[in-house]
């Protein structure tokens, strides 16, 4: 019987496994199905994604090129519009609109052009950047991470200051960050690797943070103390935008970015970086940056930048070269691991730069790979050589009592409106067909007077060896800080080239003004007059630069006319006494002087040269020499001559005499004399041709005389230009010359 209930068992059992078997078997396999749908589906959306991608970017380049077209069409419009207003206009005017209307379409077109592309190149990186956030690449990112992963500790270089740490015990702290959450696999991985890179001992600390963002699209960053390591999809892209922005002429974007992508050159970029804590007025105070250097020049997120000024044990107090009124607390700062330097070179002749050398005119970017920091230590004693060559000036009064020599630092000290800036533009414009190079610092002065004086060197064709370095009153005083040493540094340039250059700044009373701000916000102590302690070092680490060179060297010279400005013709105020004891003389002007009508307004008596006399020519020595006794004696006796009406012949002769040299030595603006002439001029006048003239008639009696001896006898110019002394028979033939001129006058 019992085979009988096994059987029946069996069967039962066999049924309940084959009902509850097939419902399961059914399940699992539709589900698989399902699954394998879902997957295939997804594949088919992923490649239906892959192959609209370049539909899609396509797409975005017509419209942007449509958009292109748009603003040139727009532009020339725009031209169109200027030149029939111009033909409209009379003769004269309808010249200047043309010329005005010209430059104005070039720039219009040049800023649509670099807008235009800006505007093109953000597009298309925030598509590219969309896309490759989309699902369907989720695989390629995650195969991405895992790469990044694997090469990042290949890239780790522990600092300095990481290196403390670590054998202080401290350990170190590491934050990663990628698009997705890491797997304990990986983080085991990345935390051997580290240890191995880092020299950690297995027991040494060492903090591992996980902090996932999406907005990395892929990749990861690795942030191991203040340096960043970034293998980020996000950083590349913006890495290549920036590179981008500024390449012209246009190609085309979606290609450029396309191919740069499918490059990809430099999987990492390494950055130390630092967090704003603090802002005030152009100065902020930054956390991190443990391994910055004083000078270096720090980016900003924005485009902003700064230069280090302080380093302090847990901040860096760091200037701001720019526009900061939309810079946050908490910003992040790169070090770029340069201290500020400026393109230099022959690119930077007939250019209005600021003082990071970046174009302030409409003359397109600055083609040049040269570049020098803005502070450079000055040349030692063994590479210079004395001042031998004249630094002609064209101005009488200047090259006759007071010559400049080349490498010599001459100071031009006055009252505002004394006609400081008049003897340096001058000097400039004298400069032409000298093979000298000019550079003019302008420092805190209007943009409209920098303007007009861009304008004038245009106008007498000074501009093709000159170079124009602006920090106007409206930028940050950091630009006026730095503008100095910036001019100094592309000076400098062509000094060690074996060129003679000369640099006027104008004006370095607020030069000095901009750094007492700057200081003062530092929190640094103020000293005298609240100036900084450092203030005199301010100036002469600028000027020591100026020098002439040894042979060995090349022999080239760079020439410095630094401009004060005097409160009330003080000059034993603080910032004057320095810059006068750092200079090798100077050039005081006075405003009563000036508004006498004396102009240039230069008081002789106060006025020194200690080393261009070594430079003069030979025969303005010979003439100098005797011009500068009978203006000394003019002005002892002119003071108490004005009580006295009963005069001796001898006092009244000096009068005479002093009163038609100080006549002879009025010059007008923008008319620099060769010495040549001067010599002659200076000449007459001491052997007395002009005491019978009445004062009013010396400008003419100048002129004419000047005509004459060119016409009749030339052989005299060419013996001054020899540079030596005239013989006497010169002299001889030379007053002959004069006398038969004035018996024609
Ligand atoms: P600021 O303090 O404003 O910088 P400054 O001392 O540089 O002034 P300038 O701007 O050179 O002075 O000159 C002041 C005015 O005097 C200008 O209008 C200039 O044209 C005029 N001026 C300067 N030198 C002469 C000159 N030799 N003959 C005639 N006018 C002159
Ligand atoms: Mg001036």
């Amino acid at each position: 019987m019992e085979w009988i209930y096994a059987v029946i068992n069996f069967v039962i059992l066999a049924g309940i496994v084959f009902f509850v078997g097939r419902k399961l078997l059914g399940a699992m396999v539709s589900t698989y199905r399902e699954k394998v749908r879902e997957d295939l589906d997804r594949a088919g959306q992923a490649s239906a994604h892959t192959q609209a991608l370049p539909g899609q970017l396509d797409e975005i380049r017509v419209r942007e090129e449509r958009r292109e077209e748009d603003l040139l069409a727009q532009t020339h419009r725009q031209i169109q519009e200027n030149t029939r207003l111009s033909e409209t206009a009379g003769q004269e005017e309808r010249q200047a609109v043309e010329t005005a209307a010209g430059a104005e379409a070039r720039a219009l077109r040049r800023d649509t052009h670099a807008r235009a592309r800006r505007d093109a190149v953000s597009q298309v990186l925030e598509r590219t950047a969309q896309l490759m956030a989309e699902d369907a690449f989720a695989p390629a990112r995650a195969a991405l991470t895992e790469r990044r992963l694997a090469q990042v500790a290949g890239e780790i270089f522990p600092t300095a200051n990481d290196r403390i740490r670590i054998a202080g015990g401290e350990g170190i702290e590491i934050t990663v960050t990628g698009a997705e959450p890491l797997t304990d696999t990986q983080r085991r991985a990345l935390e051997t690797d580290l240890r191995r890179r880092l020299e950690l001992p297995d027991d040494a600390p060492l903090t591992l943070r996980d902090r996932p963002d999406k907005s990395v699209i892929g990749g990861i960053r690795v942030t191991v103390g203040d340096t960043v390591y970034d293998g980020t999809l996000a950083d590349q892209l913006q890495r290549i935008g920036s590179r981008e922005e500024r390449t012209l002429p246009l190609a085309d974007p979606y290609e450029v970015i396309r191919s740069q992508l499918m490059a990809e050159d430099k999987a990492f970029s390494a950055y130390q970086c630092g967090r704003v804590v603090r802002i005030s007025d152009g100065i902020c105070r930054i956390s991190g940056l443990s391994d910055v250097m004083a000078g270096e020049m720090l980016a900003f997120d924005g485009g902003l930048r700064g230069m280090v000024m302080d380093l302090e044990q847990d901040d860096v107090g760091v200037v701001l070269l720019g526009d900061y009124t939309r810079l946050q607390e908490g910003t992040v700062v790169r070090r770029t691991e340069r201290v500020i330097e400026v393109p230099v070179g022959e690119a930077l002749l007939g250019r209005v730069v600021d003082a990071l050398g970046r174009p302030l005119d409409d003359a397109g970017p600055i083609v040049t790979w040269m570049r020098r920091p803005i502070e450079s230590p000055a040349p030692g004693v063994p590479d210079r050589q004395g001042v031998s060559v004249p630094l002609q000036t064209g101005i009488k009064a200047i090259d006759a009592l007071v010559p400049i020599g080349r490498g010599q630092r001459e100071l031009i000290i006055g009252d505002r409106q004394t006609g400081k800036t008049a003897i340096a533009l001058d000097t400039i414009l004298n400069q032409k067909g000298k093979n000298v190079i000019c550079i003019y610092v302008a420092i805190g002065q209007k943009e409209s007077t920098v303007a007009s004086v861009v304008q004038k060197l245009r106008e007498h064709g000074a501009m093709e060896y000159t170079t124009v370095v602006c920090a106007s009153a409206s930028q940050p005083a950091p630009m006026l800080y730095i503008a100095p040493y910036a001019g100094a540094a592309i000076g400098e340039q062509f000094m060690y080239a074996g060129k003679d250059v000369l640099i006027v700044y104008d004006d370095l009373s607020k030069q000095a003004a901009a750094y007492r701000e700057i200081s003062l916000l530092l929190q640094r102590p103020p000293g005298r007059e609240a100036y900084p302690g450092d203030v005199f070092y301010l100036h002469s680490r600028l000027l020591e630069r100026a020098a002439r060179l040894n042979d060995e060297l090349g022999g080239g010279s760079m020439t410095a006319l630094p401009i004060i400005e005097t409160q009330a013709g003080d000059i034993s105020a603080y910032i004057p006494t320095n810059v006068i004891s750092i200079t090798d003389g100077q050039i005081f002007l006075e405003s009563g002087l000036f508004h006498n009508g004396i102009r240039p307004a230069v008081n002789v008596g106060l006025s020194v040269s200690r080393v261009g006399g070594a430079a003069q020519i030979g025969a303005m020595k010979q003439v100098a020499g005797r011009l500068r006794m009978d203006l000394a004696q003019y002005r002892e006796l002119a003071a108490f001559a004005q009580f006295g009406s009963d005069l001796d012949k001898f006092t009244r002769d000096a009068l005479t005499r002093g009163e038609r040299m100080t006549e002879l030595l009025k010059q007008e603006q923008y008319v620099p004399m060769d010495a040549a002439d001067q010599v002659a001029v200076i000449f007459a006048g001491n052997e007395g041709y002009c005491d019978d003239l009445p004062l009013e008639r010396i400008a003419a009696f100048e002129t004419e005389l000047l005509a004459y001896l060119h016409r009749e006898l030339p052989g005299v110019f060419d013996a001054i230009h020899t540079g030596k002394k005239l013989p006497e028979e010169k002299l001889q033939e030379l007053r002959g010359a004069i006398e038969a001129f004035k018996k024609t006058f």
